[in-house]
């Protein structure tokens, strides 16, 4: 067996074939750092987490990229989200997006992800989007109008490939929000101009103004990790117009393929609703981490695969907890038995035990790190391992090391 992915590009599971052997590059779009993160956050991030810790157990060197983006996300209402809690609290936008980065990296350490090696932010990358709009340009996929840059959609026929959109139907959609400066209602802005209030601003070859969202992943992506790389992941939320976007920018400017594996997570519900600021039902990473262990939340996001859909709810962080709990209760029993246990060999049988479950973990795995079947897994060893040690009488150092070393491997730096 080896690593299979399911491939939203290519809308099935493929074997996973890196670019290069035995190294993987991935990329995972961040966070807008405007406010504290919520639960659906860390539903994305710790599912990329344990996919980047499974890689990196398979023995891949792997180099993991997530951006912040901190200018350039608008809101419906053409308000720079930044801009407008900077309103809202009367602090720089600089002083919120410190804020709220540092809120991120407090939150994701508090649900054991690891920081990925390369945080980019966009306002640290201006020079690196502006060639790659100038390229564009160039290449006729973009064009000027009054001082801002838009992507000429027409110019790229495989648009919607991701998301199977087709560009009809945006026109369609998209009629009543026509904007003048246009060619065509599904273009989108690769730059803004900015009009005078608008502080968030860089000087440009068509006048001051800031990135739109989207260029920066394109951008810093083929910064660190060349123009082709091996996985793209984020959430199922914004892959239309977000990630459609990005591959049309770079594929169009590189003339090479995007990203070769496309990763998408499945939406959170908050007790079957969707999580929403104006109905007043979201539940932020620290409320949540106030009520429950960080290891419940891990093991109630883990209980699902990553691209399903789940709900959020008060029953369904407990039986995680539950689950965490016995087996953690088997991690103490072993080690407080190892302190106790005379030296010795681990038992055969002990040794062939551990054997086949590192074998079924891994296989779970290998199906498109399927970390509920991983999790099962565990809770067979679980199983096991209590049957030994109460019914099989005082264990010798070895098995009980050996017991001890699985769980961390597999629970510890894996799951
Ligand atoms: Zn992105």
């Amino acid at each position: 067996m080896s690593l299979r992915i399911y491939n939203v590009l290519s809308r099935q599971k493929e074997e996973f074939v890196p670019l290069t052997p035995g190294r993987v590059n991935i990329y995972v779009c961040g966070p807008t750092v405007y406010d504290y993160s919520h639960i659906g956050h860390a539903k994305t991030y710790v599912s990329f987490d344990v996919v980047v810790r499974y890689l990196r157990f398979l023995g891949f060197d792997v180099l993991y990229v997530q951006n912040i983006t901190d200018v350039g996300h608008m809101l419906d209402t053409g308000e720079d989200r930044i801009l407008k809690k900077a309103r809202q609290t009367s602090a720089l936008p600089m002083q919120v997006v410190e804020t709220y980065a540092r809120a991120y990296f407090d939150d994701m350490d508090a649900l054991g992800v690891r920081r990925p090696d390369i945080s980019p932010r966009a306002s640290g990358h201006i020079p690196e989007q502006i060639a790659m709009i100038e390229q564009l340009i160039k290449d006729e996929h973009a064009y000027v109008n009054n001082g801002s840059v838009y992507f000429s959609v027409a110019s790229f026929p495989e648009y919607g490939k991701l998301s199977g959109r087709i560009v009809e139907d945006l026109e369609d959609g998209a009629r009543v929000a026509v904007r003048e400066d246009k060619r065509h209602p599904a273009d989108f802005a690769l730059w803004k101009k900015a009009e005078p209030e608008h502080i968030l601003r860089w000087p440009s070859p068509w006048g001051d103004g800031f990135p739109g969202w989207h260029i920066e992943c394109s951008a810093m992506s083929a910064k660190y990790l060349g123009e082709t790389f091996d996985i793209h992941g984020g959430g199922i939320d914004n892959i239309f117009p977000h990630n459609e976007c990005e591959i049309a920018q770079s594929e169009a400017a590189h003339g090479a393929t995007f990203a070769r594996y496309w990763m998408l997570t499945g939406s959170l519900t908050l007790d079957g609703v969707k999580m929403s600021k104006s109905l007043g039902n979201t539940m932020t990473i620290k409320d949540a981490l106030g009520q429950w262990r960080a290891e419940a939340i891990r093991y109630f996001i883990l209980s699902s695969q990553y691209s399903n859909p789940i709900d959020f709810s008060d029953e369904a962080v407990e039986a995680a907890h539950k689950g965490w709990q016995r087996i953690w209760g088997a991690v103490s029993l072993t080690r407080e038995q190892l302190r106790r246990a005379a030296p010795g060999e681990p038992s055969a049988e002990a040794t062939a035990m551990l054997a086949a479950i590192r074998e079924q973990f891994i296989e779970r795995m290998d199906d498109d790190f399927n970390a509920p079947g991983a999790l099962a897994v565990l809770q067979e060893l679980t199983r096991q391992v209590n049957t030994l040690i109460n019914e099989g009488g005082p264990q010798t150092g070895g098995t009980l090391s050996a017991i001890d070393a699985l769980f961390r491997e597999l629970g510890g730096d894996v799951l």
